[in-house]
């Protein structure tokens, strides 16, 4: 289940952004942007970071998380589509060589804390 090393970064990054100067920090949520080819399973997600969370000011967050397009880029003609699965040729120009500019990212975009 790679879910479970994607969540352990995931935590890590989270846990190196909490402002050092708060006392008993407590996330609420973590605002998440995942590409819909990063192949990450939303609930396995979730039930690792229910895991791994536990005793840390991450315990019971709540994930929200935005589900990113594959999107690419023709390096001929410069046009962008949104695709369902990877291409690999372009589908106007059918030369161009196109580069997937979106869609297997794994990123936190935000947290909230809660307030005391
Ligand atoms: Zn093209």
């Amino acid at each position: 289940m790679h879910e479970m090393g994607i969540a352990e970064q995931l935590v890590k990054i989270a846990m190196d952004a909490i402002p050092a100067d708060i006392k008993d920090p407590r996330v609420k949520i973590l605002n998440l942007r995942i590409g819909k080819l990063a192949s990450v399973v939303e609930h396995s997600l979730t039930f690792c970071f229910e895991i791994i969370t536990k005793d840390t000011p991450l315990e019971n967050v709540q994930l929200l998380i935005e589900s990113v397009p594959v999107k690419i880029h023709c390096n001929s003609c410069h046009q962008e589509w949104e695709v369902d699965t990877p291409m690999f040729k372009c589908p106007d120009c059918e030369e161009g060589e196109v580069a997937m500019i979106s869609g297997r990212e794994i990123e936190i975009t935000s947290m909230e804390l809660v307030d005391e």
